[in-house]
């Protein structure tokens, strides 16, 4: 075990989502116990839980996330696989409209899983239950803090039947997901709360699962679907999932959301810029509802300019930063949040200023990717850094190039599965590539003057 300065005897992690799970498998090498407690009840391999209800959503995981998750719990993309994750090539496998442009088909050889967010969550937590340093106390909602001075010395904490305890901590690791408390705790200790870096991208997500059909399309395993930003704010995904299922959900930014009935979410799927994945569920049988999720707002808030924090504290997952779902961002995150705390334990005692700014440093990246297609909406406020507009037509220009450049469409594969910063996108090939792309925007679907549509909403 690691040995640092400070007491290392039991931590506390509040929430068990991916980041809450991942957090607490890193604390328990280096602490002699760890308690995770969480108000719901635990998850299994199938059912979306009330607690994290964007559960039963898409949830792809990157490749980055992956790969971490393999490091942290050897042998779980075996155990996935074995319950029925999908395995294909992207490159091949995808077929993907992007920017009014589908992308290249072709021997990628970059493999992707694809399941839902209960496997995977499901998978993470069976492995914890097993590792005896750890407990999990569910049914128990995290109320507030308790301090000594500027220190936290533990959380109070209230039972699903009612009774209130406290429970005593060295260190309280908060990654309660975006409804987290802290900011108000903060001010209840008599402490600066965090800004808000937010971007109210008004969006809902809504998902029906379908038994995959026998004579499935041959020439591929998932579909995306992206609308055309600012002129499209429809987006649908397929993918195939664990039980012979296909999940399809579509998504409708800027307040122009997909309805809950099934004659809606038809109307909705057959709306989006291609009528492809239209078509595909028109022959195969729904399994259930659809299922509802209305995101607001990305959130980053900003612990890392607060010029005071309490020792014996941190937060991390989308506690402190909620990415726009759209990009697949949330999950890798969370887990590479972990890896970076496993750093800072490794190093030393904690320190909670140093803590938040490495956070931010690593979180800026995905979030500005994400920020720099969400401000193609001229309707979505927000700070317009100058230089964006440059940045937007850069990048406009990559997405379409991956077209018919497999060499680009490689390089961009990597920066969205986050295996590879996106400066790789400015490597002097790629630049020459973009200068000599003649960027010809194709007629929409609709028919309709970009600028009408955008006037009426395209609802
Ligand atoms: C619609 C949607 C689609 C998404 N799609 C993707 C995707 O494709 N790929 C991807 O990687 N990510 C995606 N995400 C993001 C992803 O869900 C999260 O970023 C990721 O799961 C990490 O979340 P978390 O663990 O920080 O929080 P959560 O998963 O929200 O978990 C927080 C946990 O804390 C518990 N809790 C809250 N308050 C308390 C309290 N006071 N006491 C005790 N327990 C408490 C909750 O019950 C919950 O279990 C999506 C998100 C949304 C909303």
């Amino acid at each position: 075990m690691a040995r640092s300065p400070s007491r290392r005897h039991h931590a506390v992690v509040i929430g068990s989502g991916l980041a809450g799970l991942c957090a607490a498998r890193v604390l328990a090498d280096h602490f002699e116990r760890v308690t995770v407690l969480e108000r719901d009840r635990p998850s299994d391999d199938e059912t979306p839980r009330k607690g994290a209800p964007q559960g039963g959503q898409a949830h792809a995981l990157l490749k980055r996330g992956e790969r971490i998750l393999e490091r942290l719990f050897p042998g779980f993309v075996d155990e996935i696989e074995d319950r029925g994750a999908h395995l294909f090539d992207f490159g091949s496998g995808v077929r993907w409209l992007h920017h009014g442009v589908w992308k290249a088909r072709f021997d990628s050889r970059f493999p992707v899983h694809v399941q839902t967010r209960p496997l995977v969550e499901g998978r993470v937590r069976a492995r914890l239950q097993a590792n005896p340093r750890l407990g999990f106390r569910y049914g128990c909602t995290v109320e507030g803090l308790e301090t000594e001075g500027h220190r936290i010395t533990g959380v109070a904490i209230r039972e699903a039947r009612g009774a209130r305890s406290v429970i005593a901590a060295d260190l309280v690791v908060d990654a309660s997901g975006r409804g987290s408390r802290l900011p108000a705790w903060l001010e209840a200790m008599g402490l600066a709360a965090p800004r808000e870096d937010r971007f109210d991208v008004d969006l809902c997500y809504a998902t029906r699962m379908y038994e995959a059909p026998e004579d499935m399309p041959a020439d591929w395993r998932a579909l995306l679907i992206y609308g055309q930003p600012p002129y499209q704010t429809r987006t649908g995904f397929l993918f195939p999932v664990e039980g012979g299922r296909w999940l399809v959900t579509l998504v409708g930014y800027l307040g122009d959301h997909p309805p809950a009935d099934a004659a809606g979410f038809d109307r909705f799927a057959a709306s989006l810029p291609s009528d492809e994945l239209s078509r595909a569920i028109a022959g195969a049988r729904p399994l259930g509802p659809v299922r509802r999720y209305r995101f607001t707002h990305a959130a980053q808030r900003r612990y890392d300019r607060l010029r005071r924090l309490p020792e014996g504290l941190l937060a991390l997952g989308d506690a402190v930063c909620s990415f726009d779902p759209v990009f697949g961002q949330g999950m890798t995150m969370a887990a590479r949040n972990a890896e970076l705390l496993d750093h800072h334990l490794r190093r030393g005692r904690l320190r909670p200023r140093r803590w938040f700014r490495a956070l931010r440093r690593m979180n800026a990246v995905p979030w500005v990717l994400a920020a720099t297609e969400g401000l193609r909406f001229p309707q979505l406020a927000g700070c317009r850094p100058p230089g964006l507009g440059l940045l937007q037509a850069y990048c406009r220009r990559v997405f379409r190039l991956c077209g018919h450049d497999t060499a680009v469409y490689r390089r961009f594969l990597r920066v969205l599965q986050m295996v590879a910063g996106p400066w790789i996108l400015f490597h002097p090939r790629v630049v020459w590539a973009v200068l000599r792309h003649r960027d010809r925007p194709r007629p929409l679907r609709t028919g309709k003057r970009p600028l009408a549509l955008l006037e009426a909403g395209h609802r």
